[in-house]
C-alpha cells in the first residue's frame, strides 16, 4: 500500500527510542524526511544515522527537552516547514493520589498536555495554508481506561484529548487531520521501568512481572514499536483524510469494552 506521503517532512518528538522511534522508522520507510528529537545526544544521533542508512531519507536530529519552551523553540527553528507532526514525551511517574501536589500536576500538564498543544499551535497555521497536514499525538490507553497509579498521566492526557476533540474539527475543513494514538503496554524502556516497579512492589522477578502483566492482555504479549509505528504511518497517510479527532487504541484487547 502506497501511503502517498513520500517527500513530506515530519517532526517526530521524543524519538530516539521506543514508540517515537517506531513512528519515525515507519514514516522513513514511506519516504518521509524526518526531524528527530530527544534530550540525550548519543542515542539520538545513533537512531538518526541508522534511519539515514536504512531508508535513505533526510534526517535532522535536535537534542532538546521538548517539554521546555527553549527546547521547543530550538526544535521548531531547526525543523522549518513541517507537513506531519507526531507529538510525544516521557510519561509522568507512578504514585498514589495523595502524593501529588500542584507542582507535580503542573509538570505533568506541561509535558503531556501543554507541550503538544504548543507544537500544534506553532505548526498548524502552515499546514492550514497549504491545505494538508497530519498530527498524531501519542497519548495512552489511560485516557479510555484509567491506570490508578498513573493519575498524573490520566489527568494530563485527558486534558489533551479534550483539546484535540474540538481543535481537530476546527482545522478539518483545511485538509488538516489530527488524531491521537493510544498505546497499551508496549515493549520499550518505559515498560521495563513500569515492570520493575511491579516486580519491586510485589517482590517478584522481572520475568514474573512481565508474565503477570502479559496474562492480563487478551493478545498475551506486549505490543511492539514496529506495530505502533505502522499504525502511526497510516494515520499520517493520504488514506487518513476522513479520520478526524479519533482516539485509536493499540492495547492487545486489554480494555474490555464493546465499543
Ligand atoms: P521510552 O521507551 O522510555 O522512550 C522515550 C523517548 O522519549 C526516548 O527517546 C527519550 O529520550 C525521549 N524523551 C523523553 N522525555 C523527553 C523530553 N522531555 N524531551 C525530548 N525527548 C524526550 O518511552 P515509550 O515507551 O516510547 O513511551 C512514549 C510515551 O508513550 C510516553 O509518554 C509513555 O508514557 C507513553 N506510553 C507508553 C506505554 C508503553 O507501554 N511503552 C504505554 C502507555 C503510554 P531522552 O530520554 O534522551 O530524552
Amino acid at each position: 500500500m502506497d501511503m502517498g506521503i513520500a517527500g513530506k517532512r515530519a517532526l517526530v518528538c521524543a524519538s530516539s527510542k521506543g514508540l517515537g522511534k517506531g513512528c519515525a522508522e515507519a514514516l522513513a520507510a514511506e519516504g518521509v524526511d524526518l526531524v528527530l528529537n530527544a534530550r540525550t545526544v548519543g542515542p539520538l544521533e545513533e537512531t538518526a544515522q541508522k534511519i539515514r542508512d536504512t531508508y535513505g531519507v533526510k534526517v535532522i536530529a535536535v537534542a532538546a527537552d521538548i517539554t521546555s519552551e527553549e527546547g521547543r523553540a530550538k526544535v521548531l527553528a531547526a525543523a522549518g516547514h513541517v507537513d506531519i507532526l507526531v507529538t510525544n514525551a516521557g510519561g509522568p511517574p507512578p504514585g498514589v493520589w495523595s502524593d501529588w501536589d500542584r507542582e507535580d500536576f503542573v509538570k505533568a500538564l506541561d509535558a503531556n498536555m501543554l507541550t503538544p498543544i504548543a507544537l500544534m499551535k506553532a505548526l498548524l497555521p502552515a499546514m492550514i495554508d497549504q491545505g494538508w497536514g497530519r498530527v498524531v499525538n501519542i497519548t495512552s490507553q489511560s485516557v479510555k481506561s484509567p491506570i490508578a497509579a498513573l493519575g498524573l498521566s490520566n489527568a494530563a492526557r485527558a486534558g489533551l484529548t479534550g483539546y484535540v476533540a474540538g481543535t481537530s474539527r476546527q482545522v478539518a475543513p483545511s485538509g488538516v487531520v489530527i488524531n491521537n494514538l493510544l498505546p497499551g503496554i508496549h515493549a520499550t524502556d518505559r515498560a521495563v521501568s513500569l515492570d520493575s516497579g511491579v516486580a519491586k512492589a510485589q517482590g517478584i522477578s522481572m520475568e514474573q512481572a512481565i508474565e503477570t502483566r502479559s496474562a492480563g492482555i487478551p493478545a498475551r504479549r506486549y505490543g511492539t514499536a514496529g506495530e505502533f509505528g505502522a499504525t502511526c504511518a497510516f494515520m499520517c497517510s493520504q488514506y487518513a483524510g476522513y479520520m478526524i479527532g479519533q482516539n485509536i487504541l493499540l492495547d492487545g484487547g486489554s480494555m474490555n469494552a464493546t465499543m
